[in-house]
């Protein structure tokens, strides 16, 4: 029997899971490992975004919406095969306007870093994961949560093996790695894009192929790490379904064949962060180093 390596991957709001990397989680759970999703927020302040979905004005009522996101990531979980928990943090929504109004008291991004850094410490050290996944410094996205979710999970992957450091949040636990993942790739886009207009389909990237700013560095610079997965992106597009109050069955997000995909872009993309084993770049597996290191 083979021994078990765990991964924890840490996201702002529920749907983050299931549009960064979810793939990569499904087929490590389905090659035996543990995988724990930890959601830093309640995504209370997103807004509806499927315009199919009902009842439309649920944002209104931000306790059930609060209710039914709580759903619908459990059903995102399952259909990953990952233990889930919430941090327990306020949403600090995506602030609009110019100039931007100040966050909302007490939200995910305004409370001192300590404290979520003291729990996801506590879950670190109880799950203890090998593999660590988290954004980059630039959240992946400008979201301010996405930002706070990068800090804390530095700083509790630095935290957890100190004895030191938050010695009421249980034993230390040093994970081994820590990666960022990285979805959102110019080189991906142009590809499928081209792939989809020569079969005469229509491509839902023109738009933003046509606003990139071509100054701005391709994420594939930085990804060290490339985990083929594509047997598992129906099992990805499913959980990204569960979060129906987010995410359009209509949209981009399955504008692309999986055939095109898994011919094209078969991988999730990440970038090793920190390692505290031996490893050769580029890698294709995150547990590289750590099979060896644990199951030897
Ligand atoms: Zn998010």
């Amino acid at each position: 029997m083979t021994e078990q390596l765990r991964m924890m991957a840490v996201h702002a709001h529920p749907d983050d899971e299931s549009s960064k990397g979810a793939a990569t989680m499904a087929l490590y759970v389905a090659d035996g490992h543990e995988v724990m999703v930890v959601t830093c927020t309640g995504g209370e302040r997103g807004s509806i975004l499927n315009p199919s979905f009902e009842p439309a004005d649920l944002a209104e009522r931000p306790a059930e919406m609060s209710a039914v996101r709580q759903q619908e990531m459990a059903q995102a979980a399952r259909i990953l095969g990952v233990q889930h928990r919430w941090l327990g943090y306020i949403d600090s929504g995506l602030p609009d306007g110019d100039p931007t109004p100040p966050l909302p008291d007490g939200c995910f991004a305004v409370v001192p870093l300590e404290g979520p850094t003291r729990d996801l410490v506590r879950l670190m050290r109880e799950f203890q994961p090998h593999v660590v996944v988290t954004y980059d410094e630039k959240g992946g996205y400008p979201h301010p949560d996405h930002i706070r979710c990068h800090e804390v999970s530095v700083a509790a992957f630095e935290a957890a093996g100190d004895p030191e450091r938050f010695p009421e949040a249980g034993a230390p636990w040093q994970p081994l790695k820590l990666y960022y993942s990285h979805g959102f790739s110019r080189a991906r886009m142009q590809l499928l894009h081209e792939a989809l207009l020569a079969a005469g389909k229509e491509s839902p990237f023109t738009e933003w192929l046509a606003k990139w700013d071509p100054a701005t560095p391709d994420v594939m610079d930085r990804v060290t790490t490339r985990v083929r997965c594509a047997e598992y992106f129906p099992v990805r597009d499913d959980a990204l379904r569960a979060h129906a109050t987010q995410i359009d069955p209509a949209s981009r997000w399955f504008a692309v064949p999986h055939t095109i995909q898994a011919q094209l872009w078969p991988t999730e993309e990440y970038e090793l962060a920190r390692s505290l084993v031996d490893t050769t770049l580029p890698e294709d597996d995150l547990f590289s180093g750590v099979r060896e290191r644990v199951l030897a």
